[in-house]
């Protein structure tokens, strides 16, 4: 009887050493399937213009494109961040990257930028501007990719397919190639985006509102997530 007992001890002993091994080692798994995609996935986050490059101009406020494009690439870092992506600013100051340079500063700039793409040598560019039109009644967020680059087409597919449900796009919009340095200076999937017109009030209005941009970087990670999805990275 004692023996029995004994037994049944040393067993239950054995199954609860091996149940816990079994929960360690589950719960180690998902610390590192965690710390992989996190480590895994790297967005270079552009923020278009900066310095002498102001870009356009809101037509309501005279809001620059240079200062709302640094203000949502720190946003949307942050955004990004919080979902376990890691980000890299090629700007993170309202400073232009051509350095001291006086002459050819649009070119410094550019290379500049490249530089910083090539260095970080991420999974996804993400440049950021904000769109003018001569018609102000033109409204909306639109994905521009390097039509020589599939995987830049694929991204801002998915990103524009995301867009299209912000409320600034009640007309949408299909993903058009563009002739971009920051897109095709690069091999890396790349998307351009023109997140609002500045010459229509009602796109500037939401576009100088934080909880607006919140919204629209919840779009921009739907927007990754459906590429990440399709293409099982
Ligand atoms: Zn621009």
């Amino acid at each position: 009887m004692i023996i029995k007992k004994r037994t049944v001890l040393i067993f239950s002993t054995f199954l609860a050493i091996i149940i816990a091994f079994i929960t360690l080692f589950s719960a180690l798994s998902n610390l590192t399937q965690e710390s992989f995609s996190s480590d895994f996935f790297k967005v270079v986050i552009d923020a278009g213009h900066g310095g002498v490059d102001g870009g356009v101009s809101g037509v309501k406020t005279g809001v620059k494109e240079s200062d709302l494009n640094l203000i949502l690439a720190k946003e949307l870092a942050s955004f990004l961040n919080e979902e376990g992506i890691k980000t890299v600013l090629t700007r993170s100051t309202k400073a232009g990257l051509y350095g001291t340079a006086t002459s050819n500063r649009k070119r410094k700039d550019m290379l500049k930028r490249k530089e910083i793409i090539l260095d970080s040598a991420p999974n996804l560019v993400i440049s950021l501007h904000m769109n003018y039109y001569s018609v102000s009644d033109r409204r909306g967020a639109q994905a521009f990719f390097d039509e020589k680059n599939e995987n830049s087409k694929k991204v801002a597919l998915a990103v524009q397919s995301a867009l299209n449900d912000l409320p600034t796009n009640e007309r949408k919009y299909s993903a058009l190639k563009g002739d971009y340095y920051i897109l095709n200076s690069t091999n890396y999937p790349a998307v351009l985006i023109e997140c609002g017109f500045l010459s229509n009030p009602q796109d500037e209005e939401l576009l100088i509102s934080r909880e607006y941009r919140e919204i629209f970087c919840q779009a921009v990670l739907n927007g990754i997530s459906i590429y990440r999805i399709n293409d099982d990275i």
